[in-house]
């Protein structure tokens, strides 16, 4: 029996991964497009220097270990730079989503208690809508131009006025980092992330199953910076020494197609309503881009019809799917054809692509039936998809394990409804969460039917996801009002815009006498998603 220590215990950090790209990747590149179009060049290690000094200033601002630092900012140096200090500084990163309602980004921050909020200066209009509902010691404006909150500084500023930072030695279960996630009902719900977490997270997803980065690669994460980490793409670029193009708030088709044409992108990834109007443009003038370096486009966050896998297909582009959550840091799973598959037909290599793939090293899966057994993994059965892993979510903040979203033994209930096959492959063909998914964002169904039904002339209303071409789902209300009162799409849009935004309110409003409900009372939104799905 061999006891005591065998190998050197050194806690797995992000300050490894950030001296890593200061050390070893110093000289690859961090290009940014700016909201007005403009592209900033820099490096990885510019941005882990300046990194050090950022972390000095927040520390004399106040900030100190486990202190939650806001951003409010797109996929742009800066916000990488953040991403740098505050963790390795031993403070933590929250990552607002500046697309959410004011009234939730308000109850976000203070749920999360930030202290400090750096925001992009195209972004203080967002920061109006909730300034008043949280009082951060500190505002710090980045590319500020015209405009700043009173008080607030200015990041360049600080950097330049600060010294660089000796890393401190941090333990590796500390928070780094946090994001939160759309509930079912009320407000949204915060995931915070150990080091060790967001460290094996990237080394797993470097690996050439998974996502496949190396310092060969040129990465262009679509997906934002505020969404699950931008799906741990920039922290697995700083271990390899990938490059990095990060492109800000426009992310229409033409303006993404110019960036991965004009910088040689050799990877991209995001959410299929992104890759759908890519598709279209591409269609429209296939000459117009050279996609040649681009080998991989990740897409994920919603599923990947096999229409976008043939039409990227068509282009010579290679589309792999991934699944995940912001409760999984957040790669579960990655669909790689296995080579047993290399000589399949078409039909079934497509059948195979258009699952979510196979669990990640060290993410367990199993998936529970109505019954509340663990489903066989026969392709047939159906059940809930339950997973556990190390940068799979414990608890969320405040909030504890409840019962509605941990396992008494511990491992988290996805709300996705999956078959597994044999080889261990999952697909997901329904969702038990009652939310509707629409362009990569969450839309609570609940709560849209809540605020309906506090609507007088509304006795019920029952909010279903619908399929859209371009949206990937959008929200359709099914109303049976009261007897004798009247109320129109858009009077009952109106009473809506008090609490959601725009782009949550339903597209469509269906009227009817009673909805259907079920023995035990509930809205029977299966035979709502026949009846209107189905056109009828
Ligand atoms: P979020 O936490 O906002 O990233 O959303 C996670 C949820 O998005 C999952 O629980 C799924 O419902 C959905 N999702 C993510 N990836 C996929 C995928 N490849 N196919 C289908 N649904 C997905």
């Amino acid at each position: 029996m061999i006891n005591g220590l065998t190998m050197d215990d050194c806690p797995l950090t992000l300050t490894a991964v950030v001296e890593r790209a200061e050390t070893f990747h110093h000289g690859r590149s961090v290009v940014s497009r700016r909201p007005d179009g403009d592209i900033v060049r820099t490096t990885l290690g510019a941005c882990a220097h300046r990194a050090r000094r950022l972390a000095t200033a927040l520390a004399s601002l106040g900030v100190e270990a486990g202190d939650r630092v806001a951003t409010l900012l797109w996929n742009q140096a800066e916000h990488l730079e953040l991403y740098f200090a505050v963790p390795t500084m031993g403070a933590v990163i929250h990552t607002l989503n500046p697309r959410l309602h004011p009234d939730d980004l308000g109850a976000i921050a203070a749920d999360a208690d930030d202290k400090v909020l750096v925001v992009d200066d195209s972004l203080l209009g967002v920061l109006a809508g909730f300034h008043d509902a949280h009082a951060f010691r500190h505002i710090i404006v980045v590319g500020g131009t015209g405009d700043t909150p009173a008080g607030a500084r200015d990041y360049e500023e600080l950097i330049a006025s600060a010294e660089p930072m000796r890393w401190p030695v941090l333990d590796e279960r500390r928070a780094a980092a946090m994001c939160y996630t759309s509930g079912t009902t009320g407000r949204p719900k915060g995931v915070v992330y150990s080091h060790r977490a967001l460290v094996l997270h990237s080394l797993v997803a470097a690996l050439p199953d998974q996502l496949e980065v190396s310092a060969r690669d040129t990465v262009l994460p679509v997906v934002p910076m505020f969404h699950a980490n931008a799906w741990g793409l920039p922290y697995a670029a700083a271990l390899t020494g990938a490059a990095l193009v990060l492109p800000g708030p426009r992310l229409d088709p033409v303006s993404v197609l110019d960036l991965l044409a004009g910088e040689r992108v050799t990877m991209t990834a995001g959410v299929p309503t992104v890759w759908m109007g890519m598709l279209a443009a591409l269609d429209a003038e296939p000459w117009r881009w050279d996609l040649d370096g681009l080998e991989r486009l990740i897409v994920g966050g919603a599923a990947v019809p096999r229409s976008m896998l043939e039409g990227f297909d068509r282009h010579g582009l290679q589309v792999i799917q991934a699944w995940g959550m912001t409760e999984t840091a957040p790669i579960g799973s990655v669909c790689r054809l296995p080579e047993e598959l290399d000589e399949a037909t078409p039909d079934e290599r497509y059948e195979f692509r258009g699952r979510q793939g196979i669990a990640a090293p060290f993410v367990d899966i199993r998936a529970r039936g109505d019954d509340g057994r663990l489903i066989a993994w026969d392709d047939r059965a159906m059940g809930e998809l339950e997973v556990r892993g190390p940068w799979v979510a414990a608890s969320y903040h405040r909030r504890g394990s409840d019962e509605a979203s941990f396992t008494a033994d511990g491992w988290f209930r996805t709300g996705d409804i999956v078959r597994i096959d044999p080889r261990g492959c999952i697909r997901i063909c329904d969702r038990a969460k009652d939310l509707v998914k629409s362009g990569g964002e969450w839309i609570s169904s609940v709560d849209l039917e809540n605020h309906l039904m506090a609507h007088p002339a509304v006795a019920q209303a029952a909010v279903i996801a619908v399929p859209d071409d371009r949206w990937g789902e959008r929200p359709l209300a099914a109303i049976a009002l009261h007897e004798g009162t009247t109320a129109s799409p858009d009077e009952l849009r109106e009473h809506l815009t008090q609490e959601f935004a725009k782009w949550q309110l339903p597209d469509r409003f269906e009227f009817m006498a009673t909805i259907p409900t079920t023995a035990t009372g509930k809205f029977q939104k299966t035979a709502l998603r026949e009846r209107f799905t189905r056109g009828v």
